[in-house]
């Protein structure tokens, strides 16, 4: 039998029993455990972890816990200079592509809108998200913490608000892309990208009031949806606000 203090700090306190949080936990284990089991019998998802500290000294997930340890788990910190010791999660975080659980459809258009690159399909299944994570190298966002649990899914996050606006709001500080977005460059519906089109070419499929008001047209390269600046670009900037509010 070993026995061990475990404290988690900030966010990470969202994961566990509200008599645990910002406090040291002790815990008893019958045998000899990774670090990253460890934090994962707690109900943390070992993606929303970047530095764990074993009496002082960072370690990562493969190491063992001993009897006596003192175990301090930080959350990832896009603006906190812990560069002198090892992050667990991997960076740079540049060009990210993302692939969304089947829960997330409503974050994977406004993420698109956004121009960042979502895969989604409202039947995809667990094992072929695993894969776009393990072959494709994409980051998993999702609801389902077992799932980011797995020890494959070394990219992920896990999405905490049921409102999409929020949703967006969680990813974009997470990933800290408020300087990638890049708004209609992406369908919504299907990922492809969008180009810039006369109006003449889509005069046949606009309603009456949107031929009158507007000018500028966009058009997915992959299923031809047209989008023009109008609902849509309201849409984005009570996005871009949002985000901006709670970087300050
Ligand atoms: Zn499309």
């Amino acid at each position: 039998m070993i026995k061990v203090l475990v404290r988690f700090y900030e966010e990470l306190n969202d994961f566990i029993r509200a008599d645990w949080r910002k406090q040291q936990i002790e815990r008893q284990l019958g045998h000899c455990t990774t670090v990253k089991d460890l934090i994962e019998s707690f109900g943390v998802p070992h993606t929303e972890v970047d530095l764990i500290l074993v009496n002082g000294n960072a370690v990562d997930f493969a190491h063992r816990v001993a009897d006596g340890d003192m175990i301090s788990v930080y959350p990832v910190f896009e603006s906190f200079d812990i560069s002198d010791v090892t992050r667990l999660q991997e960076r740079p975080l540049r060009d990210l592509r993302f692939i969304a659980d089947c829960h997330l459809g409503k974050l994977a258009g406004k993420m698109r809108l956004l121009g960042l690159d979502v895969e989604y399909r409202n039947d995809i299944d667990d094992e072929e998200l695993v894969a776009a994570v393990v072959n494709d190298k994409k980051v998993l966002l999702s609801r389902d913490r077992r799932l980011l649990m797995r020890k494959v899914i070394d990219r992920g996050y896990l999405v905490r608000s049921q409102n999409p606006d929020e949703q967006i709001a969680e990813v974009i500080k997470r990933f800290d892309l408020g300087r990638q977005l890049q708004p209609f460059t992406r369908c919504a519906l299907c990922n492809g990208m969008l180009e810039r089109v006369e109006k003449a070419a889509v005069l046949h499929r606009l309603e009456p009031k949107t031929k009158l008001y507007f000018d500028d047209f966009f058009q997915c390269q992959s299923c031809r949806q047209v989008y023009w600046q109008g609902s849509h670009l309201a849409a984005i900037n009570q996005l871009i606000i949002k985000y901006d509010n709670r970087a300050q």
